[in-house]
């Protein structure tokens, strides 16, 4: 499962957090997910609490917040965001756009004590 090893790297990063700074509970952590990254949100959830059991981020509050996905066009340099998958510039309908954002699976922050 794509989710599966997508929260395993999450984690692992979290853990190795938790340890440089002697972390003894997470309380939340804050994601952002791009619309690209084809991580569908609850299933993250999922298998993130599930592999969390017996570690530090057991019980931790996961906030996911999408980001969507915008571009530029690279002809007119026209920013425009991205619906139904659609790249091409809405001002002059050129197809080399550059992807700004939309791609991101980061970790924002962490809540711990
Ligand atoms: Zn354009």
């Amino acid at each position: 499962m794509h989710e599966m090893s997508i929260a395993q790297s999450l984690l692992n990063i979290i853990l190795q957090e938790g340890a440089t700074h002697q972390i003894r509970r997470v309380v939340s952590v804050a994601l952002k997910v791009g619309e690209l990254s084809s991580v569908v949100p609850e299933s993250l959830r999922f298998c993130f609490e599930l592999i969390a059991q017996g570690t530090i981020v057991e019980g931790a509050e996961l906030q996911i917040e999408r980001v969507p996905v915008t571009c530029r066009c690279e002809d007119c340099g026209t920013q425009f965001s991205v619906e139904h998958l659609l790249f091409v510039c809405p001002s002059c309908h050129s197809r080399r756009v550059e992807v700004l954002s939309g791609r991101e699976l980061n970790i924002q922050s962490l809540e711990a004590e």
